[in-house]
Order: C-alpha cells, then sequence, then structure tokens
C-alpha cells in the first residue's frame, strides 16, 4: 500500500516507523526540516515519558472512555517503541529524557530508524488539498502531487505555529464531514491584572497553586512574570482555566506561598514576639523572596517600614491570607504562540480508537495532537504523539 503521511513531526515518526514494515510510506512536511517541535521540547532536552502513568494525566472533551485509548497495552507499546529506536533513559523524578539529555539525539534516532525502514522523507512541502477520488487520495502542494491509497493526518494543533503546526489537520478532517472540539491553548501561561505585575516580574517561589473552580492544586515552582503567573504548576492548571474563560466563566486562583506553614496569623504573631522592631519586610524576607513580598504588600497597601504590631488587626489577617491564599483572578491566558499544546481537536467519537481510522472515510487516519486528547507536563503529549502515531502506523 502507499501511504502519505502529512506532517513530519513527533507522531508522524512513529506512524511512519511503525507502517514501513508493510507499506510504501512518504512524510510530506512543509518545514525544510522535519520534528521542528522536537527540538524545543523539555528546554532542548526532551521530557518524553513518566513513570507515572495515571489516567488523570490525559483529558478529552470527547464523549469516549479515554481507557479506549489510553490503557496499559498501548502504553506498553510507547515503552517499546523507544527501546526499538534505541534511546537509554535519563529518569528524573519519573520524568523520561534521553541520557544525552538533548532533543536532537530523539530527532537523530527517529529519522534514522524511519531512513533505515525506507520511509521516504519530502521537506518543504506544504499540503494545501487532499481529496478523495476512486477510493484513492489526491494530495496537491505548491511544488508536489501524488496519489496514494492510506493518508495519515499529523499535523499538529495550532500550538507554537513557528514549528509549522497552524490547524491545517483540522481543516482537513472539516472536509471529510469530522467534527473538531473546541480548541483552546492548554500548557500555557496565564495573565493576571493586579497592577503589582512588575514588581513580582523575575521571582520564582515554591507554592501551592489551586484552581477556585475546579478545586484542582498543583505544588511546585511558579514562577511571577511581568504579565502574570507561568511554571509547570501553572501549565498543568491552565486547560480548565482556558476552557472556562472561553465559555466566560470567571476564573481565580489561590496561591499558597508558604505551605510549610499551619496558622499564618498565628506565626507571625509570635515571630513579632522575638522581633518586635523589625519591618515586616525585615520579619518575613527569611521565608518569602522580598520582591513578592513588596508586591504583595504594595497589593495590600501596607507599607513596607510599618512593623508587624503597627499593623491594626485588619491588616494583619489580610496579610496572613494573602501569603498562604492569596486569590487572584486569571483575566486570560497566553495565546497560540506561547501554548505547549491545545486542549481539544478531532472529536474521537468518530473514530475507530483501536486503529484510529476515520468511522466517515475508510482508509483516513489521524494521529497526534490533531486529535481531542491532551496530557499534563510531564512527557505525557510526547506519549500521545507516538502511541497514537503507532496505532495509526500498525493498523496500516
Ligand atoms: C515549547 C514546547 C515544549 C514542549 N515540551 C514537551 C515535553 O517536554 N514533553 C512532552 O511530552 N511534550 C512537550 N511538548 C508538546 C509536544 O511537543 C507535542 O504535543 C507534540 O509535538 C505533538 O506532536 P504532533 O506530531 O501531533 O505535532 P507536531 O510535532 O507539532 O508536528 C506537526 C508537523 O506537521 C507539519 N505540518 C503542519 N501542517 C502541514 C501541512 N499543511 N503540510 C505539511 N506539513 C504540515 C508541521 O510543520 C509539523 O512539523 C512541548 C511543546 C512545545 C511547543
Amino acid at each position: 500500500m502507499k501511504i502519505a503521511i502529512i506532517g513530519g513531526g513527533i507522531s508522524a515518526f512513529a506512524a511512519a516507523i511503525s507502517a514501513a514494515k508493510n507499506n510504501d510510506v512518504t512524510i510530506l512536511e512543509k518545514n525544510s526540516k522535519v520534528l521542528k517541535k522536537l527540538l524545543l521540547t523539555g528546554n532542548g532536552k526532551c521530557n518524553y515519558f513518566n513513570t507515572d502513568q495515571d489516567i488523570s494525566h490525559y483529558h478529552t472533551n470527547s464523549d469516549i472512555d479515554i481507557k479506549e485509548i489510553v490503557n496499559s497495552e498501548n502504553i506498553d507499546k510507547v515503552k517499546a517503541f523507544w527501546a526499538y529506536l534505541g534511546i537509554v533513559p535519563f529518569i528524573k523524578n519519573g520524568y523520561y529524557y534521553p541520557y544525552s539529555e538533548t532533543a536532537s539525539s530523539m530527532k537523530e534516532a527517529l529519522v534514522f530508524k524511519a531512513k533505515y525502514s525506507g520511509v521516504n522523507i519530502i521537506t518543504d512541502c506544504d499540503i494545501t488539498n487532499i481529496v478523495k477520488e476512486n477510493d484513492k487520495f489526491h494530495i496537491t502542494s505548491d511544488n508536489y502531487q501524488d496519489t496514494f491509497d492510506k493518508v495519515i493526518i499529523a499535523t499538529g494543533s495550532y500550538a507554537y505555529p513557528i514549528t509549522g503546526s497552524t490547524g491545517f489537520g483540522y481543516d482537513v478532517a472539516k472536509s471529510f464531514g469530522h467534527t473538531i472540539n473546541n480548541v483552546n491553548p492548554s500548557l500555557v501561561q496565564l495573565v493576571t491584572n493586579l497592577g503589582i505585575e512588575a514588581k513580582w516580574n523575575g521571582v520564582r517561589h515554591h507554592a501551592i497553586i489551586t484552581d477556585l473552580n475546579t478545586k484542582k492544586s498543583e505544588e511546585g515552582e511558579i514562577q511571577l512574570t511581568s504579565f502574570g503567573i507561568s511554571g509547570i504548576c501553572v501549565f498543568n492548571l491552565s486547560r480548565d482555566i482556558a476552557i472556562g474563560l472561553s465559555k466566560s466563566i470567571k476564573e481565580s486562583v489561590s496561591i499558597n506561598f508558604a505551605p510549610w506553614c499551619n496558622d499564618m496569623l498565628d506565626f507571625l504573631n509570635k515571630r513579632s514576639i522575638n522581633f518586635p522592631k523589625r519591618s515586616i519586610m525585615s520579619l518575613c524576607e527569611s521565608f518569602i523572596n522580598y520582591k513578592l513580598l513588596s508586591a504583595i504588600l504594595k497589593f495590600l497597601k501596607i507599607s513596607e517600614d510599618s512593623t508587624w504590631n503597627e499593623l491594626n488587626t485588619q491588616e494583619q489577617e489580610n496579610l496572613a491570607q494573602a501569603l498562604t491564599n492569596f486569590q487572584i483572578e486569571i483575566v486570560g491566558t497566553k495565546d497560540y504562540n506561547s501554548s505547549q499544546v491545545c486542549s481539544g481537536g478531532l472529536n474521537l467519537a468518530e473514530i475507530n480508537l483501536n486503529t484510529l481510522e476515520s468511522k466517515k472515510v475508510p482508509n483516513l487516519y489521524f494521529c497526534g495532537e490533531v486529535l481531542d486528547l491532551d496530557g499534563d507536563c510531564g512527557g505525557y503529549n510526547i506519549t500521545i504523539a507516538i502511541l497514537t502515531g503507532i496505532l495509526a502506523g500498525e493498523s496500516c
């Protein structure tokens, strides 16, 4: 069988390597080089897998049981795939990286195996049209045209369009009668409008952050920026928040900057007895970053030079609350240019979850981020790309 894979990203390579055993496979990539996004993953180190494969790390808005696709049998296929490629893992707190700690080594392994398996890779080929006539798919770009028996759409989502993923797969799916479930940025920075962002810009602080609508909490390093908040713990809450904002739901988070402290008011009262003359800044500087504290005091309209005892009861309670339960409204998210992935995509109920073949159009397959399937930070999205690529490729 002659198979075209549209897109030369991570899922495409898993599909191509899996399909090449029995078929004549061609990858068609619009960029001059394949796997552009892969090189950016994990800050250039590529976090490709995670020990913790709890199903709660995977998400879809489609009306299916997600375990039909993300299950231990398919996760084992992903592990076997990386072993087949010869990747030696470096595992840090359950996060898998190649031992070389370079994403380029993952690219090398994928490209080598694809070429070794006989996959034809064509770059600078921006596919603009796919039509099916007489059981054959006719594929065209400005500089290319050919006819195939089967097509796998592996064009990604809208996330990080600079890498080539600009949503083409959604258009193809729609042109073949499929539904695209609402697409939103995910694993993305959150925007606030507190008037103190310039003051806390650049601070990194260990905290617990809680989505006040879903009550979901994440603990880790929060990055305070000139526009709002960022960091892995923020990214992992951003999916639900972006979806809520798209429906005009008010979104807020609570940040606990001192998870070690059960009762901040009591703690500060006792501390001020030991250090009665210290200003608030001096009293708190050993447990909270001074730039962050300065921003919080500005927000609360409390003078940095006041001592604890000079504050009135309300001000004391406000400060204790802000340090452990700082409730802030999220007014937006950064856009697709900054989001690592997208939530939403091709409705999974419209494809066969064992083969990833369209239920509407025989011999048309989808894999990777074009699907309505996304994961948390921590290697889960590359796992989805590889898992779905393998299923689509194997079933060809
Ligand atoms: C900065 C960043 C860091 C990330 N870090 C991690 C991480 O550490 N771990 C993790 O699990 N996930 C990470 N991700 C997410 C992960 O990279 C993606 O989920 C994954 O790449 C999706 O794979 P894909 O094959 O579906 O799409 P992509 O890898 O985006 O590939 C799609 C390809 O299709 C091509 N294409 C699109 N339209 C056309 C067309 N019309 N014609 C021809 N070609 C076309 C594009 O140029 C692109 O090369 C990160 C993402 C970003 C942006």
